[in-house]
């Protein structure tokens, strides 16, 4: 059996909204750091907040790790299945005196905190509850007041050091005795995550640097009910070009979209790896073993990183070119038949010709779904012409010459490329005009596109009768549009 070391590391994602890029960042450098050590990777859902938690958004999660292969060694835990534990430790810090009832209704606290705001004053819980007196208690429990649970924060600063950051110190004024079960008996995140992280055992808690505020809460959670620490790190934030936080407003932001669109979960992995980390030179391309391999707390760059899409593009083509043809037909498949470029039952009758085609397209795809528009000439006639490609070669000449040359292309007895680019280059010869004069519009007519892989070869795929028939077409609707 394999024998895991110490560390044991965790993804605790809240099921709400949306499995954004930076949670999968987040559950990437988990995974890595655990692998790297030998250690464990837990899986833990925070799902306390009932309203906003949800079933599909849970199966979202675990549909993106598991397409990402980032394989978790224990849980899904659920926090919703642990209330008595949380219970637990906070019977122990009322017990300890660590802890008080609150009976303040929070709507009230809210409004005040809001006028607070308002009038630029700052504002914290004036621990009115902490100086009731017993009588005054007493009455409050007689009339089944609801009450909350805070905790009282110590006097002093907290300081740790934080793998990433360093050295951090936070003033005990600066924090209020917060909320650590509602009134409801559901346990705050803070709480929660203190005791779920002690009982299940991390070594390490590396999250968001949005958390960074909580830990020295959480710190203080630990010291005042007598736990070890963990060691934390705080990953910096992942902007947007405009280097504003990430967000809906930069694009895509959910990790599920970037499946949809055909980035493929390695070279996912392997940017949202080099997005926040490096491994000290400029290696870019990196599979998941050597990941593991050099990955480092160390190496991880406090200063924020900017999401670049383009960046993406490019190594997920460069994970496409590494790709054998049968693979990206494999890959392609759902697209093309989606599509409908092709029927389920075709795909094995016309298994080679498929192939061909994967294998003219390969350099040109950044991600598979740009089968859609790039490939649609292979499949379909009813392709649009690029912007301004057809007008160019609407001319008198160019239409003439093409007129020519599809004469000598229709019976072309074996129409393959060597065939099909031995005609032409005689043709443009014979003709007194360069071999482009034919190839550019040539393309156009055939594909609608300006770009592509090589014409003959293109040509040769599409088969003679397609390509006399799209020629025509462009001789039926736009022969007697061309200047004279
Ligand atoms: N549930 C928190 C979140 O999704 C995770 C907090 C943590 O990792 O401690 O942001």
């Amino acid at each position: 059996m394999k024998k895991f070391s110490d560390v044991r590391v965790r993804m605790a994602p809240s099921p709400t909204g949306f499995f954004h890029v930076g949670s999968a960042r987040t559950a990437l450098y988990n995974w890595l750091f655990a692998r790297h050590h030998n250690g464990t990777f837990i899986l833990r859902v925070e799902d306390t907040d009932v309203v906003r938690s949800s079933e599909k958004m849970i199966q979202v999660i675990l549909d993106g790790l598991t397409w990402l292969g980032l394989n978790w060694d224990e849980g899904p835990y659920f926090q919703s299945k642990r209330l008595d534990a949380y219970m637990t430790y906070v019977k122990k810090l009322l017990d300890s005196e660590r802890a008080y009832y609150c009976y303040c209704d929070p709507e009230e606290l809210e409004k005040e905190k809001k006028e607070a705001y308002k009038n630029k004053i700052d504002w914290q819980y004036d621990r009115r509850c902490l100086k009731l007196s017993s009588a005054e208690r007493d009455q409050k429990e007689k009339l089944n007041v609801p009450k909350a649970t805070r905790f009282l924060v110590p006097d002093h600063p907290v300081e740790y050091y934080d793998s990433i950051h360093g050295k951090i110190t936070r003033e005990a004024e600066a924090i209020e005795d917060f909320v650590i079960m509602r009134h409801n008996g559901v346990p705050t995140y803070n709480l929660a995550c203190v005791v779920d992280d002690h009982d299940m055992g991390i070594s390490h808690v590396i999250r968001a640097v949005e958390h960074i505020t909580n830990t020295p809460k959480q710190l203080l959670l630990y010291e005042a009910l007598g736990l070890p620490k963990p060691e934390f790190a705080h990953l910096p934030l992942i902007l947007g070009e405009d280097k504003k936080k990430l967000s809906k407003r930069h694009g895509a932001v959910s990790l599920m979209w970037y499946k949809k669109q055909g980035f493929l979960p390695d070279a996912m992995i392997n940017y949202l790896a080099l997005l926040g980390w490096s491994p000290g030179d400029d290696k870019e391309i990196m599979k998941k073993d050597e990941l593991i391999n050099r990955f480092s707390l160390e190496r991880i760059n406090p200063a924020n990183a900017v999401f670049d899409i383009t960046k993406l593009e490019w190594m997920n083509g460069q994970y496409i070119l590494t790709m054998s043809d049968e693979e990206l037909l494999n890959h392609l498949k759902p697209y093309l038949t989606t599509a409908r470029f092709i029927e389920q039952h075709e795909i094995e009758s016309k298994h080679d010709w498929l192939i061909h085609v994967c294998r003219l397209m390969k350099p040109r795809l950044k991600t598979l779904s740009e089968i859609n528009e790039k490939g649609r000439y292979f499949f379909l006639d009813d392709f649009e012409y690029e912007k301004d490609a057809l007008s160019k070669h609407l001319n008198k000449k160019t239409l003439l010459l093409i007129k020519k040359f599809s004469a000598e292309l229709k019976i072309i007895q074996n129409f393959n490329a060597q065939s099909i680019e031995q005609t032409l280059r005689n043709f443009a010869k014979k003709n007194n005009v360069k071999a482009r004069e034919i190839i550019h519009p040539l393309r156009v007519f055939v594909t609608g596109l300006e770009g592509g892989p090589g014409l003959f070869e293109t040509l040769e795929l599409l088969g003679s009768e397609t390509c006399m028939r799209r020629i025509n077409k462009v001789f039926e609707v736009h022969g007697s549009t061309s200047d004279s």
